[in-house]
């Protein structure tokens, strides 16, 4: 293991010294990380062919596209983002300047998760070097072969003295956690987020968790539920159901049940053939334990759809589950693969009771014309993001803060709102050493007079 604490001293030197502050030196980072996003296009889609059999496609738009759209973005709003804003004033400072000004916090911490290994780390640090911070990445040990392309390319592009790969499992990860950060943003599950947070008070160091969680998607009876079937497994299957977002379970009533299995069915065909295994669209369950997990969670209720498996391959065969109690084990953990039980609920407000009693998602999913069962949603439920009619889409738009709420962690990003995550937001007041008779007022002794104005 490398000496950590040598390794963030010399960063938070660096950082002193004022380098990256500096708005070209941002610029010329996040330019030569776009040259590498797109040079190395061919090689990340390699990467994640051998760490999840991702196919091509999905790396170009949920990894290589999205990070292309952030850079973009970035480059264009970095000089509007870093502006100091001016706020309104006080009668008593009228004549004085107040705005707030956007300063790195310093040596930040990024420590990312394996599903998305290529988005994960990159979007946050886009916001993190735009924001002017120096920064350790530290990837996922579990996406071996993108967290080695990132270790190896990362150096090849971008300033090594502020900007460093670091990879290692848990114990790497640990000592890292013993240094001290002045950011830390975690992405992963619920459990390793309290370690983080432990480590990070012992140095009152501000962090973001994005964390995950059940996501509920709630079909009413009046949607069209073709539609419903393409959009839903569409949003389950990606990546195999491994991301954070994807649609946990279905909630519905007994009636609509069937016909969406038909449907379901039916759109399974369509996107993979007969047998889906033979695909190459559909990734693999990123390694053995988390496909004995898969494997387990089987049991529970009733195979409707599905059920195949094969552990030499780590394929978990799209299945979806009916009949599941709210205490079995695919209801009360995050599935996190391509496994969708459907739980019935007598009517919307049932469901809208059902996903009240759990922990709050990360996303929550509304399939419904009529807009009062929308509004429904939006005013009597609580989740890190809403899609109403789709899946996953909400993530595309970078306006939208991408975070959760309780369980589902805390903080957001994507867009503007990395840049401000990464930013203290310093509140300043800039007064003339003139203009005395002003002030006098508030100065002792505190006359009668003075309490009538
Ligand atoms: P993981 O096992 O890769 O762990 C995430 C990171 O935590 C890794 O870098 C790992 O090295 C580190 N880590 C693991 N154990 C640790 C420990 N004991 N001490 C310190 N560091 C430790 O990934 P995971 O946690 O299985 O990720 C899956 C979870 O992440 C799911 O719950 C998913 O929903 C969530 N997720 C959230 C988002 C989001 O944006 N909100 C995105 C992707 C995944």
């Amino acid at each position: 293991m490398e000496n950590y604490n040598q390794t963030v001293n010399k960063m938070r030197s660096v950082f002193m010294s004022g380098r990256t502050k500096d708005l070209a030196w941002r610029k010329t980072q996040l330019k030569a990380l776009k040259s590498m996003i797109e040079e190395k296009r061919e090689e990340i889609c390699e990467v994640l062919y051998k760490d999840l059999r991702k196919n091509k496609f999905e790396t170009r738009l949920m990894e290589v596209e999205f990070v292309l759209n952030e850079l973009v973005d970035a480059l264009n709003a970095l000089d509007e983002w870093a502006k100091p804003e001016k706020v309104k004033k006080t009668l008593l400072t009228m004549m004085d300047q107040a705005f707030i000004k956007s300063e790195p916090y310093g040596v930040v911490l990024i420590i990312g998760t394996w599903n998305y290994p290529i988005q994960l780390v990159i979007s946050p640090l886009i916001g993190a070097i735009a924001a002017g911070n120096a920064v350790i990445i530290k990837p996922s040990e579990i996406s071996e072969n993108t967290s080695n392309f990132l270790e190896y390319t990362i150096p090849q592009y971008l300033d090594k003295e502020c900007i460093q790969v670091i990879n290692g499992g848990v114990p790497e990860t640990t000592a890292l956690l013993a240094e001290r950060f002045d950011y830390i943003f975690y992405t992963g599950n619920t459990v390793v987020a309290k370690i983080i947070a432990v480590a990070a008070a012992k140095y009152l160091t501000p962090t973001t968790m994005e964390l995950g969680g059940k996501s509920p998607c709630y079909v009413h009876p009046d949607s069209d539920l073709d539609l419903v079937a393409k959009r839903l497994l569409w949003g389950k299957l990606l990546n195999s159901g491994q991301t954070c977002i994807a649609p946990d379970y279905v909630i519905c009533n007994k009636e609509v049940e069937p016909e969406l299995l038909k449907r379901m069915k039916a759109t399974l065909v369509e996107f993979y053939g007969e047998d889906v295994q033979k695909s190459d669209c559909f990734s693999r369950i990123v390694n053995n334990k988390h496909f004995n997990r898969m494997k387990s969670l089987l049991s529970c209720g009733e195979v409707a759809i599905g059920g195949k498996t094969d552990e030499k391959d780590n394929y978990v065969e799209p299945t979806v589950l009916i009949n599941v109690k709210a205490t079995d084990p695919v209801m009360e953990t995050e599935v996190f693969g391509p496994i969708l039980p459907i739980f019935t609920a007598k009517d919307e407000v049932d469901a809208i009771t059902f996903i009240n009693s759990r922990e709050k998602p990360l996303a929550l999913y509304v399939f419904a014309k009529d807009k009062n069962i929308q509004k429904m949603f939006l005013e009597k439920t609580s989740s890190g993001g809403v899609c109403v009619n789709d899946c996953l889409m909400h993530c595309s738009v970078t306006a939208l803060p991408f975070g959760g709420v309780g369980n589902s962690g805390y903080g957001a990003y994507h867009g503007k709102f990395t840049f401000d995550t990464f930013s203290h937001k310093r509140g300043c007041l800039v007064k003339k050493q003139s203009l005395e008779i002003l002030n006098k007022i508030r100065c002792p002794p505190y006359t009668d007079r003075k309490l009538q104005i």
